[in-house]
């Protein structure tokens, strides 16, 4: 996708801070934590957000296999949260799907 930041981090267009890269993923740092550890891993493959991912179901699974990896890595061993937003009301920005990991504190537990 021509006009997708996050196509364009992928690339290595616009830089970031990169965690973990395969062939099917990418993780970076998010540009504006909200925890001390804040990463964002995306499939390399455009998808505009889980539903569309959902067309490639190995990959979804694939890639939220990793997001445990890379939360292990980054040693949030006291646990850690996956969210992925979708449209609108869950306030998504970025319309390349992306699962966020946030951990490294007592996360608040409101979700909403
Ligand atoms: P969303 O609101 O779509 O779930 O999340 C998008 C995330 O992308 C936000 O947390 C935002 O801080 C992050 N973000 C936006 N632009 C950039 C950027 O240029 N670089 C990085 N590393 N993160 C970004
Ligand atoms: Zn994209």
């Amino acid at each position: 996708m021509d006009d997708c930041l996050f196509c364009k981090i992928i690339e290595g267009k616009i830089p970031s801070s990169k965690v973990y890269e395969d062939e099917k993923v990418y993780a970076f740092r998010d540009i504006n934590p909200q925890a001390p550890v804040h990463v964002l891993v995306v499939p390399k493959a455009h998808y505009s957000d889980v539903k569309d991912a959902a067309k490639d179901q190995a990959l979804l699974g694939y890639l939220f296999a990793k997001c445990g990896e890379i939360a292990e890595s980054e040693g949030l061993k006291n646990g850690f949260r996956l969210i992925t937003n979708c449209g609108d009301d869950a306030c998504q920005s970025v319309h390349h799907m992306h699962v966020h990991i946030l951990g490294g504190t007592k996360l608040t537990d409101k979700m909403g």
